[in-house]
C-alpha cells in the first residue's frame, strides 16, 4: 500500500450526463445491469460494454456463462465478491475471486466460459470490454489473471483509497497498462466527506460508476447505480469528486480508436464482411 498526495487540478470536467443501467439476462441466464450499452460505443469509444452483476441470491448467477466465443476486443473482469472459474481454448484456467481481476485479449478468437464456483453468498462485480485498434484485432488471444494482492492501491491524506487496474494515476502505476488506448480503470473507496482528484487527457472518454453510496461531480450528484459520463472539456486537465456519504465507484477513461465499430454478439469487428468472417469461423472451428 502506498500513499499518495494528490495533484492538484487546474479544472474538473463535469457530468455531461447520468446513465441508468438496464436490467438484463445474459450467459445461460445470470442477471445483470448493462450500463454501457450499444447506443454509448460511439460516444465512449474506446469501451463497448460495461455490465454490473451484484446479488446475493444464487438463482442470479449459478448458471454462469458456459462456453462461447469472442473475436475483437479484450473482455476486463474485476470480480468484488464472489468466486468465478475460467476456462477457455487457449488452455488458460484460472479462478477470479474477491478484488481479483481477469484481463482477456480475444484477438482473433477464443472461446471460453465463466462458472461460479459458489452455492451461496454475494457474487458482485463488473465486466468491461475494451475495443482493440484495427491493428490488433486478430492478434493471438492473451489472458492474465491478477489476484487482489496483485492490484496497485495508494491511499490519499483524505483517507481515499484507490485501487488501480490499469492506468497511472497520481503517479501509481496500475496492475495493466496498454498502448494506443491508454485505459485508466480505478477503483475508488471515499471515505464521508472525502474529496478526491486525478488527473485525465482531455481527449480521452471517461465515465464514473457509483456502486456504493454517492459522489459529487461538482454540483451533480451520481447516485449509486448510476453512470456518470464526463465531458470532453478541452480545459479540464482531470476530475475532481466529493463524497457526501461513503461512496465507492469505478472511474474509466481511455483514449478513442475513432476507427468504424460493427458488433455481432461477441464479436466486434470493423466490417460487416469482417463480422461473416467471425461467424464463419466459429461455424467451422477454426475461431479458436
Ligand atoms: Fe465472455
Amino acid at each position: 500500500m502506498n500513499t499518495a498526495s494528490q495533484q492538484k487540478l487546474h479544472q474538473s470536467r463535469s457530468i455531461e450526463r447520468l446513465i441508468e443501467g438496464v436490467a438484463t439476462s445474459d450467459g445461460a441466464g445470470v442477471s445483470l445491469t448493462r450500463v454501457l450499452t450499444g447506443k454509448l460505443q460511439r460516444r465512449l469509444d474506446p469501451f463497448l460494454m460495461l455490465d454490473a452483476f451484484g446479488s446475493d441470491d444464487p438463482d442470479d448467477y449459478i448458471a454462469g456463462f458456459p462456453d462461447h466465443p469472442h473475436r475483437g476486443f479484450e473482455t476486463i473482469t474485476y470480480m468484488l465478491a464472489g468466486r468465478m472459474r475460467h476456462r477457455d481454448s487457449a488452455g488458460h484456467e484460472g479462478l477470479l475471486q474477491n478484488g481479483g481481476v481477469q484481463w482477456m485479449t480475444a484477438g482473433r478468437g477464443a472461446i471460453h466460459s465463466e462458472i461460479p464456483e459458489q452455492e451461496d453468498g454475494t457474487m458482485e462485480g463488473f465486466q468491461l470490454w475494451l475495443n482493440l485498434p484495427a491493428k490488433n484485432k486478430m492478434a493471438a488471444p492473451w489472458y492474465k489473471d491478477f489476484p487482489s494482492e496483485s492490484i496497485p492501491e495508494y491511499v490519499t491524506p483524505e483517507d481515499v483509497t484507490v485501487r488501480v487496474i490499469a492506468g497511472n494515476s497520481n503517479g501509481v502505476a496500475g496492475a495493466m497498462s496498454r498502448e494506443v488506448t491508454e485505459p485508466l480503470y480505478l477503483d475508488i473507496h471515499m471515505p464521508a466527506g472525502s474529496t478526491f482528484a486525478t488527473a485525465l487527457p482531455a481527449t480521452h472518454n471517461a465515465f464514473i460508476y457509483v456502486y456504493r453510496g454517492a459522489v459529487k461531480v461538482g454540483d451533480m450528484l451520481v447516485e449509486s447505480k448510476r453512470m456518470g459520463i464526463l465531458g470532453n472539456t478541452p480545459d479540464a486537465d482531470g476530475v475532481m469528486l466529493t463524497a457526501p456519504h461513503d461512496a465507492r465507484l469505478i472511474l474509466v477513461a481511455g483514449k478513442p480508436l475513432n476507427e468504424p465499430i460493427v458488433q455481432y454478439g461477441p464479436f466486434v469487428m470493423n466490417t460487416q464482411e469482417e463480422i461473416h468472417q467471425a461467424l464463419e469461423d466459429y461455424r467451422n472451428g477454426r475461431l479458436a
